[in-house]
Formats: structure tokens, C-alpha cells, sequence
């Protein structure tokens, strides 16, 4: 069915934020403090409400911690890849992110008159904050009520479809309402891009479904470069079984209070990996390199996992890890006597959109910010940074959206919704054996063999070869629904996405971080200390650009 511009409601606001996670909210209430009237569009609340640590080097755990050992903290994790600039704002930011959280009434544990902070993978000191009934949930409620107090305007369960461009400037997007079948244009002044990351284009994924990795392929589209998308971070121990609990990561401090990771042989392999230490003392992203070797190298178990052995555990130990007991006994397993069995899956997405340090993309009215925005992490994420991110990056973008509007003007608002209604439109003719849901399917399939943990040439020129096949099946797809036109923009997105992070990780010959090339297992810094950008060629694809480290 064909839209008419003319007939698409409009809302008319200043600053428009695209997403509704931590990075969403933090920037929405920035914009807002500014005096600018903001609009919240977005479909649910993201990976946020999972977010368990915080990174803040406040020094309350230790007193030597500071925003200089953060600093050089990610720029060590981040195997020297981090735009610096970004990292000097992020590791004072992060301080400043506590201060305002607890300014808005969000209560963090103490004891004795310090804020308790736990200690993550890949940081020198305890400087993680927690809130025992869920960090990210407790913050987005704070957050989310404070936005409202503040005046800004929410509306929730909106798919963004696209932007609104004229000319080159970003001035709005195209938004999409299941629930009763409508468009929506949203007209800004200045656009803060804060729709998380890469979604489940990995066949094995603990992001939540809401996230499409559209983020990054509309910034390309319209005009942004994304950096370091070869960088992708996976959870080494996700559950695969039981069934009901796919996707659940099992927590490392598990690990670190006495949980075995066994093979399919009964051995304790990690023990061969990381000799006296086994299961502790190891970055989790080296952890999910170990698990990984050992399925592909036949010592895991049919369904490719290894055990996590929660029955050796002392059984109060093990009931102190209320919600992930809970909810294996609810899928009818007990941990006390049955172990549940776990493999890495993808969790983050270290690159993303370039910025600078107002959290402009280069684009006339686009602003970006937490995980589609890239740079601070480098090669590979500090434990608990990608909540700092969102706080920092959020705040940081929405000033800069306020800051940086485009100057009122007349525009053709008919032409413009109508030009982004012509990618929903567009319906190729053949009805192939493959329907949309086994595409999208099969780009996730192809993403794990051949630019997973490992990856090696051969696997990446097969998978450059089968995305392209799964390009061109997307295009010739018919689609008669309005909501099928959606589907395939979104699938078109992730192959975007997808043969962006394939390209990279071709290009990259050496390993570093999160990128581990089987074929050029050594890091080179004399080559590849800088980042793999792209930007598009005006005509539905990309161009690389190598881009200095800043
Ligand atoms: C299970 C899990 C646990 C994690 N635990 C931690 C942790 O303990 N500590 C830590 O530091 N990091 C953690 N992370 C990473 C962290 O959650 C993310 O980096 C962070 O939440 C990203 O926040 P964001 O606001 O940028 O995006 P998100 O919170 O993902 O929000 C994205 C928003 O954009 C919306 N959106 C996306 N696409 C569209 C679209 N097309 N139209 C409309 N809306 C759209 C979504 O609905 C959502 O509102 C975890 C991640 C996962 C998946």
C-alpha cells in the first residue's frame, strides 16, 4: 500500500533523539537543560536495562584510582586503537556521570559513607558502580522521569525507518507505527543518533530484538563514516542450554567464586590456556577466544558449548546469584545439580559512527552518541564501559545537538518525507524460495562462520561471496505490505552492517583486540595503528578510508 506525503503526521521539535536506552535518555535531558524542546522517538528501551556495571574512577573503592589511570586504562585495553580525544572525555565524563546520577536521586550502595564499586576485567582498580536490582534498569527509570519532569516529549514504540535529508543536512526521520499502521515524520533542527548497536546480526547474540543494527547503515547512508567495525566483542559464557535461557550470559564472577568451565572430555581446559589460574585472572574477551578453540577444535560437546559447572559451587554461593538461578530453575534446570552449557556469543560493537568531541558525525545536523557512536574503546571494551559510554557520549551529543542546530528555513517537507518513503516503497518482483525471516537468518549464520571469534581469509572471502548472494536475493524480494517494505529495509540494514564489518575484518591483516586473524595472528603496529573507515559512494554501497588515530 502507497503513503502519501501529504497525508503523514508531523511533530515539529528542535532536537530530535533517535533511542530510548541510557544513551538516548542522558542525551534528551542535555539537550533539554539547554532550553531547546527535545523529542524522544524510539521502539523499546535497548541492551540498557541489562547493563549490570558502571565504570566511574570516583577512587571510593580505592583512592588511587583517578581519571588518569582510566585513561590509561582503555587506552591499554584498547590495544592503542582509541581516538584519544575521546578518551580524555570519557575518562573525566565518567566521574561527572556519577555526580549527576545521584543529583537525580539514583542511590548507589555504600559503605561506610563511600560508594561501593566492584571490580571488572581489564581494570586496574575496583571502579565499577552497581545497584543491586539492576544498575541500567534502576538509572533508566531516574533518568526516563527525569526527562518527563524536564519537559521532554516521549514517544515510544516508533520504528525510525529513515532520516530526513535535505541537501546534505539531517533534519528529521521517518518513523513507523505497527500499531496502527501509520507514518510518522519527526521534523528537528539537529538529530541525536542514539540507537545502540549492530542488534543481532550474529547467529549467537545477547542483544534484545528492538536493536536492527539500523543505526549504523542509516548514518552511512547519509553521509557519517563508521570506524573500527571490525572490532565486535563477544560474552565468552552464553547460554545456549536450556533452551529458555538462550542468550543469558552466565556471570565470570561466577567463574572467579569457583565455577568449572569443562570440555567434552571432563577437563578443566582452561587450566591449559591460562596455566595456575584457570577459570580467573583472564580478560573475559581472551576467556571467549579459549571457549571458542575448544568447539572448533572438536572438544566441545554435540551442540557446540562446553559445561559451566555451577554444581561445584557451595550452594549459598551459588543461591547469591538470585536472577540467574531463578531463571534456570524456571526452565527446569537446577544449578545445584544440572550444569547449564555455554558458548561466546556476540555482545558489542566496539567502532561505530565517527565523532568528534561535540559528538558531531561531520554531517550538518547529525549528532551521535553511546554504542553507535565509535572510537573510545579502541580494538577492544573495558568491562563495564560501555554503561560509562552511553552516560558520557549521551550527555556529550545532546549538548552538542542543542548547540549545534541548523538555522531555521523553509523547507519541502512533502519532498523530503517523500524521497524517504521511496526506500519503503521499493519492492523488487520475484518471490524467492527464501522469505525475508531466512535471509535474515541467513546473514547471521554466515556472520558466525566466517567473521566470528576466529577469523581467517578464506572464511571472509565466503562470507563476502554468500552476503552478496544474500544482497542480491534482498533486492529482487517482492513485497506487497507495507510491513514486509520494513522487514526488508531492516534486512538491508543488517547486510550493510554486515558486509561493512566483513570488509574490515578482511582488510585488517594482522590481530588486535577483538579482531583475532587466525592467518596473521601477531598485532602490527607499523601498519594498522589506525582505523578502517567507511563512508558511502553515493550509490547504496560504501568506500574505504583509512582514518589517523586522533
Ligand atoms: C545483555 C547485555 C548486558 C550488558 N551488560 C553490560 C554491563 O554490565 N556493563 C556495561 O558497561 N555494558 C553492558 N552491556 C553493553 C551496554 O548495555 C550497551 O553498550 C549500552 O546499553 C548501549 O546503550 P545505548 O543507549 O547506546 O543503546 P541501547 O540501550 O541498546 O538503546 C538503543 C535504543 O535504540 C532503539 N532503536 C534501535 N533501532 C531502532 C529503530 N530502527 N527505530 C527505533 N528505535 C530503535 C532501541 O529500541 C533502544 O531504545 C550489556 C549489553 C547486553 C546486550
Amino acid at each position: 500500500m502507497k503513503h502519501r506525503p501529504s497525508e503523514i503526521s508531523r511533530v515539529d521539535t528542535d532536537v530530535l533523539v533517535l533511542g530510548g536506552g541510557l544513551a538516548g535518555y542522558r542525551a534528551a535531558v542535555a539537550a533539554r537543560e539547554k532550553g531547546t524542546s527535545v523529542t524522544m522517538a524510539y521502539f523499546a528501551r535497548g541492551a540498557s536495562p541489562y547493563i549490570i556495571g558502571c565504570n566511574s574512577p570516583i577512587g571510593h573503592a580505592d583512592d588511587r584510582d583517578t581519571p588518569k589511570m582510566f585513561f590509561d586504562d582503555m587506552v591499554r585495553g584498547g590495544y592503542g586503537l582509541n581516538d584519544r580525544r575521546l578518551v580524555r572525555v570519557m575518562s573525566t565524563g565518567a566521574v561527572d556521570a556519577q555526580r549527576e546520577l545521584s543529583a537525580i536521586g539514583v542511590e548507589f550502595p555504600t559503605e561506610n559513607n563511600r560508594i561501593t564499586q566492584r571490580h571488572l576485567s581489564g581494570n586496574t582498580y575496583p571502579r565499577s558502580l552497581f545497584i543491586p536490582e539492576g544498575t541500567g534498569k534502576i538509572v533508566l527509570e531516574h533518568l526516563s522521569a527525569h526527562a518527563t519532569e524536564i519537559g521532554v516529549q516521549t514517544l515510544a514504540g516508533l520504528k525510525v525507518i529513515d532520516f530526513l535529508n535535505d541537501g546534505g543536512d539531517v533534519v528529521g526521520a521517518l518513523l513507523w507505527d505497527r500499531r496502527d499502521a501509520k507514518f510518522l515524520a519527526i521534523t528537528a533542527r539537529s538529530v541525536v543518533l542514539a540507537m545502540g548497536g549492530i542488534g543481532r546480526i550474529y547467529s549467537d547474540s545477547t542483544y534484545p530484538a528492538d536493536i536492527g543494527s539500523d543505526s549504523y547503515a542509516l548514518a552511512l547512508r547519509h553521509g557519517a563514516r563508521l570506524i573500527d567495525m571490525e572490532f565486535v566483542q563477544f560474552e565468552p559464557v552464553v547460554t545456549v542450554w536450556p533452551e529458555a535461557c538462550r542468550g543469558m550470559e552466565m556471570p565470570t564472577a561466577m567463574l572467579g567464586d569457583g565455577a568449572h568451565l569443562v570440555n567434552a572430555h571432563g577437563e578443566r581446559f582452561m587450566f591449559r590456556y591460562n596455566p595456575g589460574h584457570g577459570e580467573k585472572q583472564i580478560e573475559k574477551a581472551k576467556m571467549a577466544l579459549c571457549v571458542q578453540t575448544e568447539i572448533d577444535e572438536g572438544r566441545g560437546l554435540p551442540d557446540d558449548t562446553v559445561i559451566f559447572d555451577t554444581t561445584v559451587l557451595p550452594a549459598a554461593r551459588l543461591e547469591s546469584y538470585k536472577t540467574h538461578v531463578r531463571r534456570l530453575r524456571n526452565a527446569g534446570v537446577d544449578p545445584l545439580k544440572t550444569p547449564p552449557r555455554v558458548r561466546p556469543a556476540s555482545h558489542s560493537q566496539m567502532g561505530g559512527v565517527l565523532i568528534d568531541d561535540t559528538g558531531w558525525t561531520g554531517v550538518p545536523g547529525l549528532f551521535a552518541g553511546g554504542e553507535s557512536a565509535g572510537g573510545v574503546h579502541g580494538a577492544s571494551r573495558l568491562a563495564g564501559n560501555g554503561c560509562a559510554d552511553t552516560l558520557v557520549f549521551g550527555a556529550l551529543a545532546g549538548r552538542g545537538a542543542a548547540e549545534g542546530m541548523l538555522t531555521p528555513r523553509s523547507r519541502n517537507w512533502d519532498a523530503l518525507i517523500g524521497a524517504s518513503l521511496k526506500a519503503v516503497h521499493a519492492s523488487g518482483n520475484r518471490t524467492t524460495q527464501m522469505g525475508l525471516p531466512e535471509l535474515k537468518q541467513s546473514v547471521r549464520e554466515t556472520m558466525l562462520r566466517s567473521a566470528g571469534l576466529w577469523r581467517r581469509e578464506e572464511s571472509l572471502l565466503a562470507g563476502r561471496k554468500d552476503l552478496r548472494e544474500i544482497a542480491h536475493l534482498a533486492e529482487e524480494l517482492k513485497t506487497d505490505e507495507t510491513e514486509q517494505s520494513i522487514e526488508a529495509c531492516e534486512l538491508g540494514h543488517m547486510l550493510t552492517t554486515a558486509q561493512i564489518i566483513v570488509e574490515a575484518a578482511l582488510m585488517r591483516t594482522e590481530s588486535r583486540g577483538a579482531h583475532q586473524r587466525r592467518d596473521y595472528p601477531k598485532q602490527d603496529d607499523t601498519h594498522w595503528l589506525k582505523h578502517i573507515g567507511f563512508r558511502t559512494d553515493g550509490k547504496n554501497g560504501f568506500m574505504r578510508e583509512d582514518i589517523p588515530i586522533q
